[in-house]
């Protein structure tokens, strides 16, 4: 056995043996990232580093093999253990072996990989559409229900008048990119692996601006402070998305232009609660009122309204105002007015009021806990 030097994969990953797949990956994620090629060009140490991780994490990761390496070490994988050279044999690396990010992406890894590099460049970037903008507006209860046309400040991005977009000086041609040969890719690593990653150079283009362009830089692209007349529709709520197509960045390589995405925010407001589609509100009545059931005004959307209360209406007891709330956004009708009603009790009485409140009481008679039979606990 001549590897007897290898270093324990669970060190390898700074896990304990009884670590989960989870706590497994996440090591792996971690150190994939510090020690990666494109992080440390050059630096050997970590692409030895680099090399033991990914060994490590894939005989761990895979129930079976990492039951053959606690059973056995590193003994495991070695050529004729077990079963002998089979297709078995040298699973390690073989799969990584040849060029191209194709073949380095296989095997599982490619989640992780997309996730430490973002899914980047691996083919040269063709049209593509402009970012979107968001933007979030504050508005008042009052316009979410009746909708409203405001005026917002949108910085975007604009292709440069002057070069029409090429980010080159007019006039001027672009070169061949030295650093790809114009491939717009370039193979990184040697050994153990290799995968192409997007020329950093050109960005993946396979050309350079050798003059570039004095008012965007050579981007290609200006940022324009504009004020566009956004128009909030009746209904909208937190977080609802107006979409203005085409308002957004400039397309990239003659891709269509981003749009944009206007947030909205609703303002509390101080008399009226909103949820969904429906209001809600208060209304203070006197006892009188409750118990005759009269008719008291209230606020809504439309103004104050004549709200019958039922005779005897409870606190508590809420009444619907129909069609008195929000309208849907998506078009499906009016929400509601819920009035929860509050009878007040008066305060301050005189010496008279005290007598009709009893002699109320005498006429009145009924209890209104009579029908509560639970006694409370007893302390033990
Ligand atoms: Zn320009
Ligand atoms: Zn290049």
């Amino acid at each position: 056995m001549a590897t007897t030097a290898k270093r324990d994969y669970y060190d390898i990953l700074g896990v304990n043996k009884k670590a989960t797949e989870a706590e497994l990956k996440k090591a792996f994620r971690k150190l994939a990232r510090k020690f990666h090629p494109d992080v440390n060009p050059g630096d050997k140490t970590s692409e030895q580093k680099f090399k033991e991780l990914n060994e490590a994490y894939e005989v761990l990761s895979d129930p079976k093999k990492r039951k053959q390496y606690d059973q056995f070490g590193h003994a495991a994988f070695e050529q004729g253990f077990g079963q002998g050279p089979g297709p078995e044999q040298g699973f390690g690396f073989e799969g990584f072996r040849g060029s191209g990010a194709e073949q380095f992406r296989g095997g599982g890894f490619e989640d992780i990989f997309t996730d430490l590099f973002g899914g980047r460049g691996m083919r040269p970037r063709g049209p593509q559409k402009g970012e979107d903008i968001t933007y979030t507006v504050e508005v008042d209860l009052e316009d979410a229900i009746f909708g409203r046309t405001m005026q917002v400040d949108l910085q975007r991005e604009v292709s440069c008048t002057v070069c029409g977009g090429s980010g080159a000086r007019p006039g001027s041609s672009p070169r061949t990119c030295k650093t790809c040969n114009g491939a717009g890719s370039i193979t990184q690593g040697k050994g153990f692996m290799h995968f192409s990653q997007t020329c950093p150079a050109c960005q993946g283009v396979g050309t350079i601006n050798a003059d570039p362009c004095t008012n965007c830089g050579g981007s290609g692209v200006t940022t324009r402070s504009e004020r566009i007349n956004v128009k909030i529709p009746p209904g909208v709520d937190n977080g609802s998305k107006v979409r203005m197509a085409g308002m957004g960045a400039s397309g990239v390589n003659g891709g269509p232009p981003g749009d944009v995405y206007i947030i909205t925010r609703v303002r509390p407001h101080h008399y009226f609660e909103r949820r969904g589609d429906n209001l809600y509100s208060e209304a203070k009545v006197t006892v009188k009122e409750a118990a005759l059931g009269e008719k008291v005004k209230v606020p809504t959307v439309d103004g104050m309204v004549m709200l019958s209360l039922p005779p005897g209406v409870q606190t508590g007891q809420q009444l619907k105002l129909k069609g008195k709330g929000v309208p849907n956004l998506g078009g499906a009708g009016v929400g509601d007015h819920y009035v929860t009603v509050k009878v007040v009790t008066p305060t301050g009485l005189t010496e008279r009021g005290k007598e009709l409140l009893f002699e109320l009481d005498r006429l009145h008679p009924k209890n209104p806990r009579q029908e509560v039979t639970f006694r409370g606990f007893r302390r033990h």
